[in-house]
């Protein structure tokens, strides 16, 4: 969208982030934008793009790297917990064990970058894609209660591994 306001160009082809969804969600967006649709400006492909590789264990990303956002001038922790160290992960069994992370913005407390490991953790992304793009607190996601007894109750952990590094 960048140079002329007349050309768009929606996939791989503009180098953005050549992955499939972020094609498809670019073409949603110039689609409105043709269609005369309001569109919020603020795209979320440079923050929030999800990305998983479909190996076993999986691994699944979305959001900045601590590296990324320390170049970007963030100010964040990383938090980590064992997705198999949960109720779900028990239920499981063996094998279901892999890391869970969270860089977290210390200032506005959001969460900007968020990382699993483990056997399906792709399907867990989306939760933390919403929480991104969302701009969620840390403080307000004490109120997302995870089921019990899901892998899902990873976050709580996370959240508690944040709140340690502020003791
Ligand atoms: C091995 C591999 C695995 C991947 N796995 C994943 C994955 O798991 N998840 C994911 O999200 N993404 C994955 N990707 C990336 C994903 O395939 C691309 O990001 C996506 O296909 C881009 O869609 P597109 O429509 O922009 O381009 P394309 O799918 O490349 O479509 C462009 C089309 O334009 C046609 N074309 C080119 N030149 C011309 C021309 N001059 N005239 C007419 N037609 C032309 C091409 O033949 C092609 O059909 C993978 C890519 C590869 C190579």
């Amino acid at each position: 969208m960048d140079g002329h306001s007349w050309l768009y160009v929606v996939g791989d082809a503009n180098g953005r982030a050549l992955l499939t969804h972020q094609g498809k969600y670019q073409a949603r967006l110039v689609g409105d934008a043709l269609a005369g649709v309001e569109v919020d400006a603020a795209w979320a492909d440079h923050t929030a793009t999800p990305r998983v590789v479909f190996t076993d264990p999986q691994v699944a990303s979305v959001g900045l790297t601590e590296a990324q956002a320390r170049d970007a001038g963030i100010e964040v922790v990383t938090v980590r917990h064992d997705v198999g160290a949960t109720a779900g992960g028990a239920l499981l069994g063996t094998g279901t064990s892999g890391t869970a992370q969270l860089v977290i913005d210390t200032r506005a407390r959001t969460i900007v970058g968020a990382t699993f490991v483990g056997p399906g953790v792709g399907e867990m992304l989306h939760a933390a894609t919403i929480a991104i793009v969302s701009e969620v607190t840390v403080d307000r996601l004490w109120h997302a209660v995870p089921p019990f007894p899901t892998i899902s109750e990873v976050w709580l952990r996370l959240l508690e591994a944040f709140r340690d590094t502020e003791r």
